[in-house]
């Protein structure tokens, strides 16, 4: 097959313009996806590099190969700032520009050796694509499928920048500067049309599961308080209470006379108590299953015996009448009522209807009480 460099080229000018174009369409659809204006613009700077060298003719001018390699320093330093952007990372202007600057400290030093033009051009792409890889699997706000391909990708650009500094430097040519009859540079070029599509595509994915999974994480989390919320809970405890032979222990928490507290002290501090006490379960059941029903109602289900519950109960009423004592400045004094109920084999509404009858007893023996479902409830 004969591969012809300058419609390759072309073809691949056409392709980046496109795929820059439609990043930055989509970033205008989900603005809330920012990184994809960054990669959007990174395509459009790696258009501005290749384009300014393909259509010129002849041997490039030193002014062209200055713009040419700063806008693909550039561009590497944009799209690495778009992977620390998807992560919910500042830009800095450092990440921005350092490849821009050192490549035009060292063009005033190497103007006239290609070799090592191109050692440095390779060398600012392989640090580049191995931060922004490394940002992607380091500093991910979640796993996302499309982002392990983009890591692979990415870590695939370090290889191919190596090879190519290498390359360049015992072959003494630039495969899309100098080399445009060269066959091997025409495979490159191909290579090159085939990763920047793919590239974008991951890109867009990548965008379209953050927004998917933020949806998701929106749906199942109590915006008030950040813990989970009811569906959240019983898809939890469902899947716990499936799973497990042993018993199961479902803690069902009331807050005292929080009526009371609104309307001494109003629904700023009745939230800040309900915040309060998200944390307090938080902190004693780290990657426990535990969310707030509504209102001033929260529910935990763990895997331990009734003994060890009960302790857990206690344990986390005592912690909450100490947090409660002072909020935001005002001598609240909140406790909580908890019903305790154990099983083995049985279903979330059940155990939380028991856990129920428990707390009733808890807040009719006089509230800030732990009471253990006994079955002469019901
Ligand atoms: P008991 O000890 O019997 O549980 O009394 P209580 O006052 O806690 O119970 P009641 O059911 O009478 O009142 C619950 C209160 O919780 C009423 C409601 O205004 C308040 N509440 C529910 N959701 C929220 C919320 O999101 N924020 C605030 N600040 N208050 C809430
Ligand atoms: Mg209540
Ligand atoms: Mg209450």
């Amino acid at each position: 097959m004969k591969l012809d460099l300058p419609t390759l080229s072309a073809v691949f000018v056409q392709i980046t313009a496109v795929l820059g174009l439609l990043l930055l369409f989509s970033w205008t659809l989900n603005r809330k996806v920012q990184a994809l204006a960054w990669w959007g613009s990174a395509f459009l700077l790696i258009l501005t590099a290749i384009g300014l060298v393909v259509f010129q003719e002849g041997k490039p001018t030193t002014f062209i190969l200055l713009v040419a390699n700063s806008s693909l320093a550039l561009a590497y330093g944009v799209l690495y700032t778009g992977c620390r952007v998807f992560n919910g990372r500042q830009p800095t202007w450092l990440s921005i520009m350092a490849g821009v600057g050192l490549w035009c400290v060292a063009f005033l030093m190497i103007l006239n050796d290609t070799a090592a033009r191109l050692a440095i051009m390779s060398g600012i792409g392989a640090v580049y694509a191995g931060l922004s890889a490394w940002e992607l699997w380091r500093h991910a706000r979640q796993r996302l499928a499309s982002q392990l391909i983009a890591i692979f990708l990415l870590t695939g650009l370090v290889v191919f920048n190596i090879f190519r500094g290498v390359s360049g430097f015992s072959l003494a040519h630039a495969f899309w500067v100098e080399g445009y009859t060269q066959r091997g540079s025409a495979q490159m070029a191909m290579l090159l049309a085939t990763f920047m599509p793919t590239l974008a595509f991951v890109f867009l994915s990548m965008a379209k599961e953050q927004i998917e999974y933020d949806h998701k994480h929106a749906a199942l989390i109590d915006a008030l308080t950040g813990i989970a919320n009811r569906r959240a809970f019983f898809e939890a405890s469902n899947a716990l209470l499936a799973k497990r032979a042993g018993p199961v222990s479902c803690l069902l928490f009331d807050l005292d006379n929080f009526k009371g507290v609104n309307d001494r002290f109003g629904h700023e501090v009745g939230d800040h108590v309900l915040v309060i006490f998200g944390r307090v379960l938080a902190d004693h059941l780290p990657r426990g299953i535990f969310g707030r029903l509504g209102g001033e109602e929260f529910a935990a289900m763990v895997p331990l015996g009734a003994a060890e519950a009960q302790d857990l109960a206690e344990t986390i009423r005592h912690s909450f009448s100490s947090v409660g004592k002072i909020v935001l400045g005002q001598r609240v004094e909140v406790t909580v009522s908890v019903g305790c109920v154990t099983a083995t084999q049985s279903s979330v509404q059940h155990l939380l209807r028991q856990a129920d009858a428990a707390l009733y007893r808890a807040k009719a023996g006089g509230r800030n009480l732990v009471a253990t479902f006994s079955g002469a409830e019901s």
